[in-house]
């Protein structure tokens, strides 16, 4: 309670300096979060700027104002334009990410910025930072929590039809278009509410995933035809991708994001992994149903972590050695994978 009477004042105070910074490789729920709190903040009067780490896909570069995030890592000026910000900025706002690594160089520059800092996100285990932490794993995606703390603030009639477009793209998303395990109540009461500021939800599902270039198209299909193996004994499939054959296909940053579910659409699969050959890195991509948790697994064995049916981790050997490790841990995991009802 005390954390929201000092949250309020803030929010409801004479103009101040926001920087709004979200995770590497940003989402949908990342930038629209993002987008959505930068807007709301402008209607409060405020100076408010979103930062992202690195290149957003461009299947997300339709959302209103994007053209006035600044993208860290793209040249010389835009890193100097962030760290002034950064310096100069009265609240740093941490949106859909719980730790300051995860975004590399502008995580060192928010540490060591005297601003107040402010943390909403929906991922397990936050790392203690912010001055004001909103972190609750119950919200599907960042964006329904934006769009409840804006209402608990008493300002849902601020939230015009632009803001709506940016928060249900992060809802719609993280949710897997409302039917991952998520998908509560709150969720379709939240997407009501915002559906009444005239939002097209067919505009911003059309904007999101029929958007895909040549490419990605015959990527997805290569991926599926020629690059998936089954593992019945384990429930599991996976899936590799060298940086050749990204290449090959003229993959653009976003193109591989979404390929992991279709491992799950498989009967009787419990668990998918995606596992992307990088400049620097191996990336995996973990997904699973029901009780089995991806999330263990990436942070015991692969640096990694998030949700339980959706996580993330690395490696900085090859994509042979990490097939193999993936492969070497399974044993551990079988009675497991097993035993999950699908
Ligand atoms: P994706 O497979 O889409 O990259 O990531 C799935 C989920 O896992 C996302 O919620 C993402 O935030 C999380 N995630 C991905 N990589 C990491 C990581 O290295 N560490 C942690 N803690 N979470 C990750
Ligand atoms: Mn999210």
């Amino acid at each position: 309670m005390q954390q929201w009477n000092a949250f309020y004042e803030l929010i409801n105070s004479d103009s101040k300096r926001f920087v709004i910074l979200t995770h590497q490789n940003p989402d949908a729920d990342a930038i629209g979060s993002s987008l959505g709190w930068k807007l709301y903040l402008q209607k409060k009067g405020h100076t408010a700027t979103v930062i992202v780490p690195n290149e957003c896909p461009s299947n997300l570069r339709w959302m209103p104002d994007y053209a006035e995030v600044i993208t860290f890592d793209q040249n010389a000026q835009t890193v100097t334009q962030s760290k002034k910000l950064l310096q100069e900025a009265d609240v740093i706002c941490c949106l859909d990410f719980n730790a300051l690594h995860r975004i590399k160089g502008l995580g060192s520059l928010a540490q060591s910025s005297t601003a107040i800092k402010i943390l909403i996100d929906h991922h397990l285990e936050p790392e203690p930072f912010a001055d004001f932490e909103f972190s609750d794993t119950t919200k599907a995606a960042t964006a329904q929590y934006i769009w409840e703390i804006i209402k608990q603030m008493g300002d849902a009639e601020l939230v015009d039809k632009p803001m709506a477009e940016c928060l249900y793209a992060g809802i719609m998303t993280d949710t897997g278009s409302f039917r991952h395990g998520n998908t509560t109540p709150e969720v379709h009461l939240a997407v009501a509410d915002l559906m009444r500021t005239g939002l097209n939800t067919n505009y911003v599902h059309r904007a999101i995933f029929d958007n895909n270039s040549l490419g990605r198209t015959r990527l997805l299909g290569y991926v599926l035809s020629e690059k998936l193996t089954w593992l019945p004994e384990y429930r599991t499939v996976y899936m590799t991708l060298s940086l050749e054959e990204l290449k090959r296909f003229n993959s653009e940053i976003g193109d591989t994001e979404g390929i992991v579910n279709f491992g799950l659409s498989l009967e009787n699969v419990v668990m998918s992994v995606l596992l992307i050959e990088r400049r620097d890195e191996i990336k995996l991509s973990f997904r699973s149903v029901q009780d089995f948790s991806v999330r263990e697994l990436a942070n015991k064995y692969f640096s990694g972590g998030g949700h339980k049916n959706a996580s993330g981790g690395r490696t900085s050997t090859s994509l042979p050695e990490t097939v193999n490790l993936l492969l070497s841990i399974l044993p551990e995991y079988q009675t497991q994978l097993l035993n999950v009802e699908k």
